[in-house]
Order: C-alpha cells, then structure tokens, then sequence
C-alpha cells in the first residue's frame, strides 16, 4: 500500500509499504480517506524527533474501518471513523481519570520508535490499537474535512479553553492565531467571554481569526500589552491561552495577563529553558496551567458536538487539498509556512 515514508532529514517520499495487518484482537484497520500534514510532522521532517529512513509519517486521519479483530466492540467494518492522534489504552489509572495525553503506554502514530512503532497515518490502510479506544464514529452530517480536525488540533484548543475556566463576562487574550490558536479562539468564545482578542504578526491568520468573531491584533503593528490593557482596563486579560510554543510567545502571555489571573499553555515545548523570578509570579498571584497533549479520548465527543452544531468550524483553516501522492509538496508548501493545514486525500 502507498504511504509518506521519511527518507532522511528534510526529504519524505510516497512510496509502497507492506499493508499493516491486526496483531492483537483489539486491533482495528482503517481504510484512510483523508489524513493531514500537522506542526509537529516538520519535528519529525527535520530530524528533531528521531525517525528511521523508510518509517511512515502523520497522525491525523478520517476513513472507514476495513476489519476489526475478535475483540473490537464499538466499531464494525464500514464504519466512518476518526482516528485519535494519541493512541491510548483505555484503562490506566490516567486513561480511567480522563487524563489519555498522561496514558501508561501511551503512543503515536507515525512518530517510529518513540511512538511505539507505530505506522503513520499518511497512508491508505492505517492500524489502530484499542480500537475501542482510539476511534470515533464520525456523525453522518459532518464531512470528512471537518472531523479530521477533531482527531487532534479542534479537541486540542476545546480542552484548552475548558480548563481555562473562562467565566461569562471574562477577557480572554490568545497569543498566536495559527490553526490552534484560532480553534481555542472559537472554543473560547462558547463560554461566554465580554471578548476575544487574538495576537499574531500575519495578516491572514489575525483576519481568520476575525472571521470566527475574535478582536485581532497585529502584534507587528503596535504593542500587545498596551492594546490588551487599554480593553481591559488597564489590567490585562483575565485568562490568556498561549497557542504558539515559543518562549517570546510565553513572556508575551505573561506581559498580557492581569493580576491573578490564569495563562494556560497549549503551545508545545521540549528542552526549551525559562527564567523566571519566582516572586513575581507569587506576588502577581498567577496561575499557571500547562496542557500537554490533548487527552483527546476524553474531549473528542463534546469537541464532534460542537461541530455538529456548527459552533466551531474548522474548515477555514484549510489552505489545501492535495493527493496522497502530493504529499511531499504539501510538506514543502507547510514547512515554508505557505499552508495553514495541507489535507491529503489517498
Ligand atoms: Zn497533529
Ligand atoms: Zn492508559
């Protein structure tokens, strides 16, 4: 079957893989009828993250179940489902807390070694442990192009502003209008905010962001700080979620946020340091809360509802649509950040 091999640093290929089989009877095999290109893919594209020549790519994908091994409940051939980026067990003391992201045996798709060894979802035929788990059916009425998102980055600004306990009334300031910033923005505002301002330096993301119903502002063109503080009376926001993973990004959330309030972080770190004068931040009484990854098991269902109702849309955010075969231009296009969210359709 054809699939996105890596081939050495900064070089993907479609190539034919051998077709993925059920190894264990919770195992279920999804025939892909669309995966998509992510931020952290180019992690793996630049050899930041360990993958051997010849592993297959990607962690995002809608298609339809091809065979379930003899111990597969929730799903059946046929099915239309979307597949979770994090593979989890389902009954660790985190999973059975709704903390999936902290799973003891927690691995990922496409991400070779460090992911359990796991094919990528780049391909036709994908396999997917504890199916039960680890897939959701897709409601009839929404496409494919729409659930992908909620596999991965739409139940991952949902979670994030959910446990950013925005309350009604409350200023809600998100640093970085990228894909997940602008799903954060959309989820944020269910919660009843006074508003919702969003900082980036491009033009197109900040006008998305619009669009969804953000305030935007053009971090290139004037001061975030001030332009927080003077709607907010001059104190900042009471909740800032900072959807980047810079550390520029993390102090401008800091600089942005009031007195007592709470900065969430979605955005992604690895060994990055930060110094940081703790009696500051003890007499600003902040509160500081780190996501992880989404434990998406645990927010994907409320996550395809809103979906379902149209209050978070995510097609927007999609600038393009190429065939599985396209692949390696789509990660040309998406590492030249000339694409917000490459599709690929095998
Ligand atoms: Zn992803
Ligand atoms: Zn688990």
């Amino acid at each position: 079957v054809r699939a996105v091999v890596f081939r050495e640093p900064g070089r993907v290929e479609v190539d034919d893989v051998r077709e993925p089989e059920l190894v264990d009877p919770r195992d279920a095999i999804v025939r892909v009828s669309l995966s998509a290109i992510c931020g952290s893919d180019l992690h793996f594209l630049h050899a930041k993250a360990p993958l051997e020549p010849g592993e297959t790519m990607g962690h995002e994908a809608v298609g339809l179940v091809e065979r379930v091994g003899a111990g597969v409940k929730s799903v059946s051939p046929g099915e239309r489902v979307v597949v979770a980026f994090n593979i989890a067990c389902g009954a660790c003391w985190f999973c059975e807390r709704g903390q999936s992201q902290l799973c003891e045996e927690a691995r990922v798709l496409g991400a070779g070694l460090f992911g359990g060894s796991l094919g990528g979802a780049q391909a036709e035929l994908v396999r997917i442990p504890n199916a039960d788990v680890n897939l959701l059916p897709v409601p009839r009425d929404i496409d494919d192009e729409r659930a992908i998102f909620v596999g991965d980055v739409l139940s991952s600004g949902y979670h994030a502003a959910e446990i950013a306990s925005i309350r009604p009334g409350e200023t809600v300031a998100i640093v970085g209008a990228g894909p997940v910033g602008n799903l954060v923005a959309q989820a944020a505002l269910l919660h009843g905010p006074s508003e919702v301002i969003a900082i980036d330096l491009e033009p197109g993301r900040l006008a998305l962001a619009a669009d969804a119903g953000a305030v935007p502002v053009n971090a290139a063109q004037r001061n975030p700080q001030t332009a927080v503080f003077e709607r907010t009376g001059g104190r900042g926001a009471d909740v800032v979620i900072e959807a980047v993973g810079t550390l520029a990004a993390f102090e401008r959330a800091l600089d942005v946020v009031r007195r007592g309030g709470r900065v969430v972080v979605v955005g992604v770190y690895a060994s990055e340091v930060f110094p940081a004068q703790l009696g500051v931040w003890w007499a600003r009484a902040l509160d500081v809360r780190f996501t992880g990854l989404c434990p998406v098991h645990g927010v994907w269902r409320r996550a395809m509802t809103e979906v379902a109702r149209g209050r978070i849309d995510p097609l927007p955010l999609v600038s393009h649509r190429l065939g599985l075969e396209e692949a390696p231009k789509g990660y040309e296009l998406f590492d030249r950040r000339e694409a917000s969210k490459v599709l690929l359709r095998p």
